[in-house]
């Protein structure tokens, strides 16, 4: 499966802000996005490109934060929105909840790993368990009432204890459920757009806009 391998943060600094995407690093004073002098654009000269942006700019930077946030390519992207497209009620809305659906996300949403990357890759070696079976799709969907469990091998990794005691801190989504103990979670039923705080600096209209053009 082709995914990006370059520098994470770059991607933030592209965007002009946070998008989280390594864990407890973004919440860290280590992250170059609390400095202000790492808040330019990245490359050897990005005053070139500072300009105001144009509608078209707006809505490619909305788009690509989207993506990016939930670390998909840009094909897989396209797809999801053609599928938003096609359901009934507000596309921008139904393309929100599908990603929020896809199983690296929901695995890290339980905090079994700390990034949606590490996410991604604990399903792709096949330590994810859905309703008892195994799954190794990252974009695998999950449907309200499915049970996420670990495999024995994941349950003892450090970085997956780690993540978990994250929970302690934070807690959890509300259309989740987390059995701590057990290292089982449960996907009690699919957000609406209103209930993804994270995405509160996304407005998902451009995106739709940027697609239909
Ligand atoms: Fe973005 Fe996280 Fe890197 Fe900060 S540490 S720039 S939030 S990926």
């Amino acid at each position: 499966m082709a995914r990006y391998t370059g520098p994470r943060c770059r991607y933030c600094r592209v965007e002009r802000t946070k998008l989280f995407l390594k864990g407890q690093r973004c919440y860290s004073d280590k992250c170059p996005m609390n400095n202000a002098s790492e808040h330019g654009l990245p490359g050897k000269e990005p005053r070139a490109r500072s300009k105001k942006p144009t509608d078209y700019g707006l809505m490619l930077r909305e788009k690509q934060k989207l993506k990016r946030t939930y670390g998909m390519l840009e094909k897989q992207f396209k797809l999801a929105f053609v599928e938003a497209n096609r359901m009934a009620g507000k596309t921008g809305e139904n393309l929100i909840s599908l990603l929020e659906r896809r199983l690296d996300n929901v695995v890290y949403r339980m905090h079994f790993a700390c990034s949606r990357s590490q996410a991604t890759q604990l399903v792709g070696h096949g330590h994810i368990l859905v309703n008892g079976k195994r799954v190794d799709i990252p974009s695998y969907r999950v449907k309200a009432g499915d049970v996420i469990t670990l495999s024995a091998t994941a349950k003892n990794m450090p970085s997956v204890k780690e993540s978990l005691a994250e929970y302690g801190k934070s807690g959890i989504v509300a259309w989740m459920t987390l059995d701590e103990a057990q290292m089982t979670g449960t996907f009690n039923a699919v957000p609406r757009r209103s209930e993804v705080k994270e995405l509160e600096n996304i407005n998902e209209q451009l995106v739709v806009e940027l697609y239909s053009r």
